[in-house]
């Protein structure tokens, strides 16, 4: 029997060429010249991340077989004995990630191969219009149809006061013009229809609407918001309800049938499984690497074909472009694949990541 090929290091790369703080693993093996790379991209905890590979994960893994990547995936996660939350889950998609695209790498295939091929030609994105005016969103709505976009998220500003996802904002939702202005819910649950009501009215039935809560909303007010846009024939809502308020997605489900996206936030599988069992979302919105890399979220996805929910990977500034490249192989391959969140690489990221994936219309 051939000599299995085996890690001999692991490597976290630190960078940040837009500003956000990005976390790849380089996995190296016994094979000369033969590596693979993932991300572990937890941007706001980067350096307690690389602290986890390289005092923790790197010792477990040296030696083990590279074919092995559910053995590896299964030992690492009960290693610490206390598993899960995004620190160790990024840790482990890192090596999870760079065991597969090692694999893709030895078989000689693209990595949606190795997961039983394309069931699409292509990955439909969505791409994120703002504005502090209703008239600017619209334009901005616009500009990515006219560029053959389908699928728009719409975020406008609240008059005076803060609010997630307008121009004004990072893309994290922190203030980059006022420091002073104040989160107020009621604001925003209002202005929301109406600037749906707006755009449907200016741009038609034909583009898919999409809207993100950020988790912002008290509960019942998020309720509220649901049932008010739904006239608005969204294609999702995303993120209603913080983690902590779950159990009002039954009483979202039971009033208004706007269509749910959920889970950025969620890292273990006891958060995410019982809104997919009872068919309480319609799409899975986990962020690959916080839920422990590609190995969780294929076993996810194949969960959620079984139940009727779609996939809407996270995927805007704080995935690495290795993280982006993950999110497509298994976009490609799954057979209830949704839509996926758009990554725009600027110029200075793809000198730091040769090859990031790119957008055609
Ligand atoms: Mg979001």
């Amino acid at each position: 029997m051939p000599r299995p090929v085996t890690i001999t290091d692991v490597k976290t790369i630190l960078t940040a060429p837009n500003g956000i703080r990005l976390v790849v693993v380089k996995v190296y093996t016994s094979e000369p010249g033969l590596y693979g790379l993932g991300c572990a991209t937890f941007t706001q905890r980067a350096l307690a991340v690389a602290t986890a590979i390289e005092k923790y994960l790197c010792p477990f893994v040296t030696g083990r077989d590279v074919d092995r990547i559910e053995d590896i995936y299964q030992a690492c996660n009960l290693s610490g004995y206390w598993r899960s939350g995004p620190v160790l889950n990024n840790a482990l998609s890192g090596i999870d990630q760079a065991l597969w695209d090692i694999k893709a790498k030895r078989a000689g295939m693209p990595l949606y191969q190795l997961f039983g091929g394309k069931c699409r030609e292509a990955v439909p994105v969505y791409v994120h219009a703002s504005g502090e005016t209703f008239g600017a969103v619209e334009e901005s709505a616009r500009a990515y149809l006219e560029q053959g976009f389908r699928h728009v998220r719409c975020q406008v500003a609240i008059p005076g006061f803060s609010t997630y996802g307008n121009r004004s904002m990072n893309s994290f939702g922190a203030l980059n013009l006022s420091q002073t202005r104040t989160w107020e819910a009621t604001p925003y649950v209002t202005t929301a229809p109406r600037l749906f009501a707006h755009l449907r009215q200016a741009l038609g039935d034909e583009v898919e609407l999409l809207h993100d809560v950020h988790e912002r909303v008290p509960a019942i007010q998020a309720v509220w918001l649901a049932k008010a846009l739904e006239e608005y024939r969204l294609f999702f809502l995303e993120d209603l309800l913080a983690p902590e308020d779950l159990d009002y997605f039954r009483m979202v489900r039971q009033q208004t049938a706007t269509p749910l996206a959920m889970g950025e936030l969620f890292v273990n599988q006891a958060e995410y499984v019982p809104l997919i069992r009872e068919r309480l979302i319609d799409f899975i919105r986990v962020h690959i690497s916080d839920i422990g890399g590609l190995t969780p979220a294929r076993k996810l996805a194949a969960f959620c074909e079984f139940l009727g929910v779609r996939t809407a990977f996270h995927g805007p500034g704080d995935v690495s472009p290795v993280g982006h490249a993950a999110n497509m192989h298994l976009d490609l391959a799954i057979p209830n694949f949704g839509i996926q969140e758009l990554a725009l690489f600027r110029d200075e990221t793809r000198e730091v990541f040769p090859g990031c994936p790119e957008v055609h219309d």
